[in-house]
């Protein structure tokens, strides 16, 4: 810290973004940081998201930091290894003593030389810079149902699970039919008593290809040069589906619908039930899901499945009021609704120079120069950022290429003995515009869906429209016209 008790840089969020953040500025031996967590705990999604069948997926090798493998057990980690990995990255780089917990961050205001933070609980502090990595996907998407707190049952958001939920015999209601709903539903059929599927869209399903990595093979495929080799052929499969996405409607149809329809076609025998699962919409262009036991689940004597005709009218203490099938009793309602990436992307008022809030700046749509930067916010950086989600590989690969930008304006903040460092606004224009222009082009503007992908307004603002590798390139090459340094 300096004179001013102003620290060199203040991270917001303890999942793998605030993490890797903190583990690169150790590496340019920046030791003068402190991370802010809202949480009583430190670890961000793979230590919050406990609801049951939680796991990851995209193979482990890719879904892990570089340089950092571990013995995973499955193919695709379930949420306990991947908690354990969290702490062990923790721990290996001695983390832990800069975290400081139950730390919600409400306002950042820049003045002149610094950022001024103030939290919830009344603390302030001072930094020279913010890298935020408040994390995309970790604040719940609510359902508009109208009467949902006066329900008899229980109410839970799959984001807020925790260990005091008893489903043994049960009756049981899951609204929603993506990501979450896929790994909940098989994992609870077996102890409830009945279980009712509020599925307003189907989604496109492949198999998972799982696989259970024997005990003997976790400390050989953890060899770093062997780690390497697999994440590295894992990478290069998962990046061929941008071709698809992007590219080539005739390899989405190879690659994704016509595999996704076998899928459903050798698992689900009732002609009708195929109808009601087979999504009328493109193939990618909302995430594609990945089990073998989701619609076996869904055909077990316990689950009733109500498609978009029999949606819940209203809710009341006696239970859901539905279109079709009238009023449905639930001991337990689980919200499997998602999350709302706008809200989370940066979770508190930002006020930049002359008093520009964030939310005027993002009035239209979130925006930022390589989804991490923006005019006006000096030494403000966001991880996953604006449109810099993927739907075809690890959301880690994307995070590790901002780091690499976010340390090289730190490294040439240094260099100067500057003050600060921003884009030009013409800079985030032209990324903004590009960006935009080739959306256009994707499955994810294209494909006829509505998804978490989109704002309200229909602009794609959570993906980056090709492939990860472009996307390190831009953030590895620094552009220095395209900045301000003071
Ligand atoms: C259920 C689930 C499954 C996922 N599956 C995959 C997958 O298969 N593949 C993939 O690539 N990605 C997946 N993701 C995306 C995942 O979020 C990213 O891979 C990655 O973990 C993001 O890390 P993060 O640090 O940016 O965000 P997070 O891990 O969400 O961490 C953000 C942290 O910031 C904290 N925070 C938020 N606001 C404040 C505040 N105001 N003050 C202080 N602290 C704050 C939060 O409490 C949280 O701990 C999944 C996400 C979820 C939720």
């Amino acid at each position: 810290m300096t004179s001013e008790n102003i620290i060199e840089v203040l991270i917001v969020g303890s999942g793998f973004g605030g993490l890797t953040a903190a583990m690169n500025l150790k590496k340019m031996g920046i030791n003068d940081f402190v991370i802010l967590e809202r949480r009583a705990f430190f670890g961000g999604t793979w230590k919050q998201s406990v609801y049951p069948g939680a796991a990851v997926d995209v193979p482990s090798p890719l879904y892990s930091i570089d340089g950092e493998p571990f013995p995973w057990e499955h193919l695709y980690a379930k949420q306990k290894q991947l908690a354990q990995y969290t702490e062990h990255i923790i721990e290996k780089h001695n983390l832990a003593p800069s975290i400081e917990l139950c730390a919600t961050v409400i306002e950042a205001k820049w003045c002149k030389t610094h950022w001024q933070v103030k939290l919830e609980n009344g603390k302030a502090f001072k930094s020279k810079i913010i890298i935020n990595a408040t994390g995309p996907l970790s604040s719940p998407a609510m359902p508009n149902i109208h009467g949902l707190q006066d329900l008899r049952g229980q109410v839970i958001h799959s984001n807020n699970w925790h260990d005091g939920i008893d489903l043994n015999n049960k009756l049981v209601a899951i609204v929603g039919s993506g990501a979450s709903a896929v790994q909940i539903i098989p994992s609870i059929i077996n102890r409830v008593k009945k279980l009712h599927v509020f599925q307003r869209t189907p989604h496109w399903v492949l198999s998972r290809f799982d696989y259970h990595i024997p005990k003997r093979f976790r400390a050989t495929l953890a060899l770093r040069p062997i780690n390497f080799a697999l994440r590295t052929l894992i990478y290069w499969l998962f990046e061929l589906r941008v071709i698809a996405f992007k590219y080539s409607p005739a390899l989405l149809r190879v690659l994704g619908a016509i595999p996704a329809k076998k899928h459903l076609l050798k698992q689900v025998q009732d002609e009708n039930l195929r109808k009601q699962l087979t999504p009328d919409f493109t193939i990618g262009c909302k995430r594609i899901l990945v089990s073998d036991t989701y619609y076996p689940a869904l055909q077990h004597q316990n689950t009733v499945l109500h498609t978009k005709d029999d949606y819940i009218e209203y809710a009341s203490y006696e239970g859901l009021q539905t279109k079709q099938s009238g009023l449905i009793d639930a001991d337990l309602i689980i919200l499997a609704t998602g999350y709302n990436p706008e809200k989370s992307m940066v979770s508190y008022q930002v006020i930049g120079e002359k008093g520009k809030t964030l939310g005027a700046q993002w009035r239209d749509y979130p925006r930022a120069y390589l989804g991490t930067s923006m005019p006006n916010f000096p030494n403000f950086f966001i991880v996953t950022g604006p449109n810099t989600g993927i739907g075809h590989t690890s959301a880690l690969f994307v995070i590790e290429s901002q780091m690499k930008y976010i340390m090289t304006c730190i490294k040439k903040l240094h260099e100067k003995s500057a003050c600060s460092i921003q884009p030009i606004p013409e800079a985030e224009e032209g990324y903004t515009a590009m960006v935009h222009r080739e959306m256009e082009k994707t499955v994810w503007y294209k494909g006829r869906c509505n998804s978490w992908y989109k704002n309200e307004h229909g602009k794609v603002i959570a993906m980056f429209p090709g492939f990860s590798f472009s996307f390190r390139r831009l953030c590895k090459k620094f552009a220095h016209h395209h900045h301000i340094i003071k």
